[in-house]
């Protein structure tokens, strides 16, 4: 914070000078939502909620903030995991809502682009490609209210990284608000540029802490025309890796998805979504979801599926398998995977890892990371699911808060088995984040799987562009004064 601040001025009455009297809440009940991470783990206090409605906005309103020492959260559709868009318990807040910013600026059937607002929700943009016959890759179960800023501010992954990659690689260009309110236009197109450091990457997966994304150009891709998928279902999980390295070389840029999910996690789901059909019996280790996709149009993507699975059934390598045989099929198995956060969280309080090990380890680790939770807490449900064909798999240990005397017993009880996770990933080379981010949640455990040469030069980036230390604090960054020099 700076040392001396302007005396205290209508901050209320200087965002709705900005934005429009309705676009600015006060605090009370009309808050709620936007003060609260949507898994209800925390809750803050922001002496407004603003909505501005274009770029030049929100530089005004984080001028003001800053004039005013207010720390600005910003926000897209509050779906992340890890309390990185809910404003802090204490201190001067204003959440900054991007909603409003949903405007598709152009797109490009030549150049395979297009540009929007932050704001713009995922499924809209996907929506907006598809209209001009192309195809915006990134998908995820929050899809209908997740925003472009909040998917390039985590670097969102989902369902299609194998091909396609997590948005750093989906993303061309950039504009970004600054912490000292001015506007960085690096709205490009290029597909090659070789011109100095590639300033927008450092935006990309800070989560808001040095600077709010207004707009981006986004890739866009061929449109498949075909699909085929598959649940395959294997004991082990060497199998499940064996099956993988098979499905590349069989089916090769066709394989567009790789969903692992435990069996106790379909059980799970089984448990507490009755409405969720599980069109298969509950005996194996392994549910393996395998999508392929081309841009011809051939009918032979079934077949390919089926002779990949009957060369891996013979191998041993799975004890069955089924091929959708229509959409709506393919449908209900896609549910299945899409129901896995939903139903986790019905069945307790939920310590989520969003672990990433080179696949080589992945059965090290799998193997070594279930016995390590269930040594810290031997009552905790291990369940596991995740994009396992790009090395991402999200471990989650569930535990029954009606076991713990005091809220602060079950926090100790989760801090303690993510420490044995990562005490399993760190020795095989992974990262403690693949796709959700550090937010407040994995904050103390950023240095674990980081380097401190890596955390010093995290540091003095964040203090160069944020100074003032306004920008979403507490989040990512450990806290403590800001670095020297
Ligand atoms: C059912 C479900 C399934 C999910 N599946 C996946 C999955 O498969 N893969 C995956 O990666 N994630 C997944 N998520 C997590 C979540 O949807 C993503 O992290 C998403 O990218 C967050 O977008 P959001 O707009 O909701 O961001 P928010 O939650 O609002 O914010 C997330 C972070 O981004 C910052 N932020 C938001 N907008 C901006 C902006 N314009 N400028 C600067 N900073 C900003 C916030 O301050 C915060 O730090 C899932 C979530 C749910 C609920």
């Amino acid at each position: 914070m700076p040392d001396t601040l302007p005396p205290p001025a209508d901050l209320l009455a200087g965002l709705a000078r900005i934005v429009g009297e309705r676009y600015v809440i006060p605090p009370g009940h009309d808050q709620e939502p936007f003060v609260t991470d949507w898994r209800g783990r925390y809750r803050g206090l922001a002496e407004a909620v603003v909505k501005p409605g274009s770029p030049e906005e929100v530089a005004a309103v984080v001028r003001l903030c800053t004039a005013q020492g207010v720390a600005i959260v910003p926000q897209g559709g509050n779906t992340g995991m890890c309390g990185a868009a809910t404003p802090a318990a204490e201190g001067r807040s204003v959440v900054l809502r991007l909603d409003r910013l949903n405007r598709v600026r152009w797109t490009s059937r030549l150049g395979d682009a297009i540009a929007v607002d932050a704001g713009c929700v995922l499924a809209d943009v996907q929506a907006a490609a598809e209209a001009i016959g192309r195809l915006f890759p990134l998908s995820l179960g929050a899809e209908g209210s997740c925003q472009i800023g909040g998917n390039l501010s985590t670097n969102a992954g989902g369902t299609a990284v194998l091909r396609y990659g997590t948005m750093r690689e989906l993303c061309l260009g950039l504009e970004v608000v600054l912490p000292d309110g001015r506007l960085l236009d690096m709205m490009t197109a290029l597909r090659k540029d070789s011109t100095g450091y590639d300033i927008k990457q450092m935006f990309i997966g800070a989560e808001g802490t040095l600077g709010i994304i207004t707009g981006a150009v986004l890739k866009l891709f061929p449109r498949p025309r075909v699909s085929a998928l598959a649940m395959a279902m294997a004991e082990e999980p060497e199998q499940v890796l064996d099956l993988l390295a098979l499905a590349r070389t069989h089916l090769g840029d066709r394989l567009l998805s790789f969903e692992v999910m435990s069996r106790r996690q379909v059980e799970v789901i089984a448990q507490h979504m009755p409405d969720v059909a599980i069109p298969f019996p509950l005996d194996a280790g392994w549910y393996v979801l395998v999508e392929i996709t081309d841009t011809l149009t051939t009918d032979t993507l079934p077949a390919l599926l089926e002779s990949l699975l009957g060369e891996a059934l013979e191998a041993g390598l799975l004890t069955n398998a089924i091929v959708a045989s229509s959409e709506a099929q393919a449908a209900t198995l896609w549910r299945i995977r899409h129901s896995v956060s939903e139903s986790s969280k019905a069945h307790g309080y939920v310590v989520s890892h969003d672990s990433v090990v080179p696949l080589e380890s992945q059965a090290a680790f799998i193997r070594g990371v279930e016995q390590a939770i269930l040594a810290v807490e031997p009552f905790a449900t291990v369940v596991m699911h995740g994009h396992v064909g790009d090395g991402n798999i999200h471990v989650l240990g569930i535990l029954d808060p009606g076991l713990f005397t005091s809220p602060e017993a079950l926090r100790e009880k989760a801090a303690a088995i993510s420490m044995a996770v990562d005490d399993v990933l760190v020795p095989l080379g992974g990262a403690i984040s693949a796709e959700h981010g550090i937010g407040v949640s994995n904050r103390a455990r950023l240095h674990r799987a980081t380097s401190p040469l890596e955390m010093e030069l995290m540091q003095r980036f964040k203090t160069l562009l944020d100074p003032n230390n306004l920008m979403n604090p507490g989040k990512v960054l450990p806290e403590g004064p800001p670095h020297p020099g």
